[in-house]
């Protein structure tokens, strides 16, 4: 099992690497490996040339139990959503470029489809706290409650999950969703799902 989730990982983070949505040694993410331990991707390592010894093994409390490399900054953000969520056993952190950009410029993630209205429709944007802090970690475990996401403005987005898959496609719908909406934004008006079927 151990040795599937490292690979999990490493496919994971090539696969944000390849789509834009984490540059170089951007982004990180984990799985819940038991109840007491949680593997992790290493801090300042090129995230398209992980390998699966790279990755970090930690306990709940961010103590190093197997591992050469340093575990990601964003370590206390991990501990603190896998504390207060025992539902969810992987988490995804990425820079969606089109998901910020479009915070940014003060615009929502409208219902443009049906995804848009079902997942994000109430996704919650924290206000910007410095990358690897307890202050962002405390913020973003208290925004995302029952969510599949939260929003780091100035920064990137959580996604969260019953496995890894589940919070990469998190990852990946509300950045698709983000390019509708900027298409969108560019070339007019957006137009929603009709209010009839929104209610
Ligand atoms: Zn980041």
């Amino acid at each position: 099992m151990e040795d599937y989730l490292r690979n999990e990982l490493v496919k994971c983070m090539k696969i944000l690497h390849d789509r834009g949505l984490v540059s170089g040694i951007g982004g990180n993410a984990s799985v819940r490996l038991n109840k007491n331990e949680i593997l992790i991707t290493p801090t300042g390592v090129f995230k398209a040339d992980l390998k699966a010894e790279d990755i970090v093994k930690i306990d709940i409390n961010g103590n190093v139990i197997e591992g050469c490399l340093k575990p990601s900054i964003e370590l206390p953000l991990h501990l603190s959503i896998y504390k207060s969520r025992s539902d969810v056993n992987a988490i995804i952190h990425a820079h969606n470029p089109y998901t910020i950009g479009i915070i940014s410029a003060g615009k929502k993630i409208e219902p443009i489809n049906y995804e848009a209205w079902k997942i994000f429709k109430d996704v919650p944007i924290v206000e910007f706290k410095p990358p690897g802090s307890k202050e962002l970690a405390d913020l973003v475990a208290k925004n995302i409650k029952s969510k599949s996401v939260v929003i780091m403005k100035n920064h990137g987005v959580i996604a969260v999950g019953s496995n890894l898959k589940e919070a990469l496609y998190i990852i990946e719908a509300l950045e698709e969703i983000s390019i509708m909406i900027f298409v969108a934004s560019c070339l007019g008006k957006i137009t929603t799902i009709p209010e009839e079927y929104l209610r």
